[in-house]
């Protein structure tokens, strides 16, 4: 098998090679991937940082042609990509021919950016003196990224990075090396200049950890789990440099009386297990009020005895299995805490075999939980929810903001009244009304607020807050 190599400085390198396994079929070898070193990163980040004087100062045609050349591949790859993403990752292939070509609208809205780029001329409050407000690339960009959405979070990192003039050392996740590779090496032979962009995949504790202490890192953007974000915020002060951060979830999805029962049904069930439960967006705590709540569960189980859990390529398929041994055991153990504290399991919780060796698990549905058991408080990642019975609408707020997070958050209502005072004051960073907690546009601003993030948004116009640093210049006319 070949070895796909890290790139540093513009070259193919590394030989020391870990294989990723396809969770699926734990028979099937998906490749072979370069494990760098700390050497590998310390050279990648040299490299970043000489391309970046010329990059910086290159003509935004350059940068609107390879993003956009970029963006025409992987749409026309789309099929073989999504397939490649969810051999590696497990979602089924719907959901992976669907990130990639997310990933391709995310270059092509940066390969218009760069066309769009502007500042502000406002007069001085001294007389005949002009103030420039532009807005310059930040350096060095970190981007260090999860494994489950190989191929759209980088997008979303690199292409806006790429797009405002910075240079970049891509770390990817262990578990999904494939999709990443594939964009770089896109990126390259549209056109990117030697160390514009270089790829460290390896471990985080190494690659990752090269990339938070050196001093040669501008920015670090990062999307993770909340015990590594610490890591990245903490090395990040120390150097007095950029970071953002995307962490956890625990998103709430209200269900009212006057719910249109289908609907809500729907977004509650989509929110909660598709992609396995394995998005930070993912609903896990199902608030529901009083009077629908019996019907509610009762239409809830029966939609799930329609949901096929099988291989992510087979066609038919429904939800894929779970990334990894390690994400199933962590799963497996909520559920039983889950019982131990009292929830009563409504549904699913099972392994399931299928035809391949894989990481195979019904989706389980708790009833009669409380909003201070751990299953309610803690982060799961997997095709775990529960509902939380309450009296009223709010009460119901009341619940879906008392978490330490605060990503996303739903509700389904039929009354204007409510979903108008749940858009208001639903602590979290994007708010859905009838629709489920996930699916966010490639468009539009991505991220969360109390424990889920830290720093600027995400995706959109406003990535440019993150990478670029504003400078006030003066002339004297
Ligand atoms: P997850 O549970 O999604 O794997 P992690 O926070 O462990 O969450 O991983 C997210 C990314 O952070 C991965 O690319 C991982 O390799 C990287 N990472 C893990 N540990 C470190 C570290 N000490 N420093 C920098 N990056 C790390």
């Amino acid at each position: 098998m070949t070895i796909h190599q890290n790139l540093i400085a513009g070259e193919w390198v590394g030989s020391d090679a870990t294989k990723n396994i396809n969770p699926s079929n734990t028979g099937d070898v998906v490749g072979e991937y370069a494990r760098g070193s700390v050497e590998d990163t310390k050279a990648a980040i040299a490299a970043a940082k000489a391309a970046f004087p010329s990059w910086s100062r290159s003509g935004i045609l350059e940068r609107h042609a390879i993003l956009r050349k970029t963006a025409d591949e992987i749409l026309a790859r789309r099929d073989e990509i999504g397939r490649l993403l969810s051999r590696e990752e497990g979602k089924t292939l719907a959901e992976g021919i669907g990130e990639t070509v997310r990933a391709g609208q995310i270059f092509d809205f940066f390969a218009g950016e760069c066309l769009r780029l502007a500042g502000e001329l406002l007069p001085s409050v001294r007389p005949n003196i002009g103030v420039e407000i532009t807005r310059e690339p930040v350096g060095v960009v970190g981007v260090i990224t999860p494994w489950n959405f190989p191929i759209a979070i980088p997008a979303w990192k690199i292409a806006p990075a790429l797009c405002y003039g910075n240079t970049v050392v891509f770390k990817p996740a262990e578990l999904v090396p494939g999709c990443s590779w594939a964009i770089v090496d896109i990126l390259v032979r549209a056109g990117l200049p030697k160390g514009v962009l270089n790829l460290v995949m390896g471990k985080g504790s190494v690659v990752g950890q090269t990339m938070l202490d050196s001093p040669d890192v501008h920015a670090v953007t990062f999307t993770g789990s909340t015990g590594t974000g610490k890591r990245v915020a903490t090395a990040s002060v120390e150097h007095n440099r950029k970071y953002q951060l995307e962490m956890g979830g625990k998103n709430p999805f209200v269900v009212l009386d006057d719910a249109d029962l289908n609907v809500a049904v729907e977004a509650a069930v989509n929110s909660a297990f598709f992609s396995t439960g394995q998005r930070c967006t993912a609903s896990s705590r199902i608030i529901v009020t009083e009077a629908i709540h019996d019907r509610f569960v009762a239409a809830a189980g029966e939609r799930l005895k329609s949901v096929v859990i099988d291989d992510a390529l087979k066609a038919g398929t429904h939800i894929g299995p779970v990334v990894d041994e390690t994400q199933l055991k962590q799963d497996t153990d909520y559920i039983e805490i889950g019982r131990q504290e009292g929830a009563k399991l409504a549904f699913g919780g099972e392994l399931l075999k299928r035809d391949t060796p894989g990481f195979y698990l019904q989706p389980a549905l708790f009833t009669e939980a409380t909003n201070d058991m751990r299953i309610s408080r803690e982060e799961i990642f997997g095709p775990v929810a529960a509902v939380i019975r309450v009296k009223d609408y709010e009460e119901a707020l009341a619940v879906a903001n008392d978490t330490p997070f605060g990503l996303s958050s739903g509700i389904a209502t039929t009354s204007l009244k409510h979903a108008t005072h749940f858009k208001r004051n639903a602590e979290a960073g994007m708010v859905m009304v009838n629709l489920p907690t996930a699916g966010v546009d490639f468009h539009v601003p991505f991220g969360g607020r109390k424990g889920s993030s830290y720093g600027s948004r995400e995706q959109g116009k406003n990535a440019n807050e993150f990478y670029t640093t504003i400078k006030t210049a003066y002339t004297l006319a």
